[in-house]
C-alpha cells in the first residue's frame, strides 16, 4: 500500500477534473485520473504529475456504467492499495441544450446516468471500501466531494435535465454526509459557477458579456484551479468539525442582489 493519501477524480482528463487532479497531486496525493473518451489527455495529466515527482495513473471508465464503476474502484486498489478521497467530478451538459418543451428522454437518461446515478453508486462503493479500510486502520478517514453547479438552484430552461440532476446532487450530499459521519467519512458539495472549460467553450461569448455586465460580484471567469483550491482545502485537516457543506466557487454568483 502506498504511503500517501490516494484520490480518485472522475472525469479528470480535462477541465475542472484535470485541475483538481493536478492540485491534489501538488498537495501530496497519489491520483487516479479517470477518463472516458480522452485517453491521450488523461495520459498527459499523468505525465504532468509525474514530471513534478508525483504519483498518478490513468484509468478508463464510464461513470454511468455499473461495471466500469466497479472497475474504477478495483483498479484504484490494484495500483495504490488504498482510497482516501473520491471526487465525483465527471459530468455532461444537456444533449443539444434543447428548450424543455423539446427536451428528450435520451438526453435525460444520459445526463442522469452520468451526473447523478453514477456519482451516487460510485460514492456507495467507495464508502464501503473506505469503511473497511478505516476499521482496519489502513486510512485515517475518508472524504467524498461532489462537484455540482450553480445550476442546482439556477434555472436554465434549455438544460432542464442538467439542472435537475445537479439539484439532486445537493440532497445526495446531505444524505451521504449524514450516514457517513459516524464512519469518519466527510462529504461535501463544491458548487462551481461559470468556469472556463470545454463544457463552457461553446457559450464563451454569452458568458463574456454577462460577466462584463456584472453577472458575478467578482467579474471574471472561474478557472479549474479555483475549484481545485477548494477541493484541496476540503481534503486537508482545515475543516474537522464539518460535513454536508456546500462550498460555492462562483465569484459570488449565489448572492441575491437588487
Ligand atoms: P468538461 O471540460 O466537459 O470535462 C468533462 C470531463 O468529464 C472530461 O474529463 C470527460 O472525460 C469526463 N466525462 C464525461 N463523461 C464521462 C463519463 N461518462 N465517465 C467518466 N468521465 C466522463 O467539463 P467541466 O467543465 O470540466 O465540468 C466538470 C464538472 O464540473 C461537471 O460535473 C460539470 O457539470 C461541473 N461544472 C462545470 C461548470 C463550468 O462552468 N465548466 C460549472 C459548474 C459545474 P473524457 O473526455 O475522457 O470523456
Amino acid at each position: 500500500m502506498i504511503d500517501m493519501p490516494v484520490s480518485l477524480i472522475t472525469g479528470s482528463s480535462r477541465g475542472i477534473g484535470r485541475g483538481i487532479a493536478l492540485g491534489l497531486a501538488k498537495n501530496g496525493h497519489a491520483v487516479v485520473v479517470n477518463y472516458f473518451r480522452s485517453p491521450d489527455s488523461a495520459e498527459q495529466v499523468v505525465a504532468e504529475i509525474e514530471s513534478h515527482g508525483g504519483r498518478a495513473v490513468a484509468v478508463r471508465g464510464d461513470v454511468g456504467s455499473r461495471d466500469d464503476r466497479a472497475g474504477l474502484i478495483d483498479q484504484t486498489y490494484e495500483h495504490f492499495g488504498r482510497l482516501d478521497v473520491l471526487v465525483n467530478n465527471a459530468g455532461i451538459t444537456s444533449q443539444g441544450r434543447k428548450d424543455l418543451l423539446d427536451a428528450t428522454e435520451e438526453s435525460w437518461e444520459l445526463v442522469f446516468a452520468t451526473n447523478l446515478k453514477g456519482p451516487f453508486f460510485l460514492a456507495q462503493t467507495a464508502a464501503n471500501r473506505m469503511i473497511s479500510a478505516i476499521k482496519a486502520g489502513e486510512i485515517p478517514r475518508g472524504t467524498i466531494i461532489n462537484v455540482s453547479s450553480i445550476s442546482a438552484y439556477t434555472v436554465s430552461t434549455n438544460r432542464a435535465d442538467y439542472c435537475m440532476a445537479k439539484a439532486a446532487m445537493g440532497m445526495m450530499t446531505l444524505l451521504l454526509a449524514d450516514r457517513l459521519a459516524e464512519e469518519n467519512i466527510r462529504v461535501y458539495e463544491v458548487c462551481p459557477g461559470v468556469v472556463a472549460s470545454d463544457m463552457t467553450a461553446p457559450v464563451t461569448e454569452k458568458y463574456d458579456k454577462l460577466i462584463a455586465d456584472g453577472l458575478t460580484p467578482i467579474r471574471r471567469w472561474g478557472t479549474p484551479q479555483d475549484v481545485a483550491k477548494a477541493v484541496v482545502a476540503l481534503t486537508s485537516d482545515a475543516f474537522p468539525f464539518t460535513t454536508g457543506d456546500r462550498i460555492n466557487v462562483d465569484g459570488g454568483f449565489h448572492i441575491r442582489r437588487l
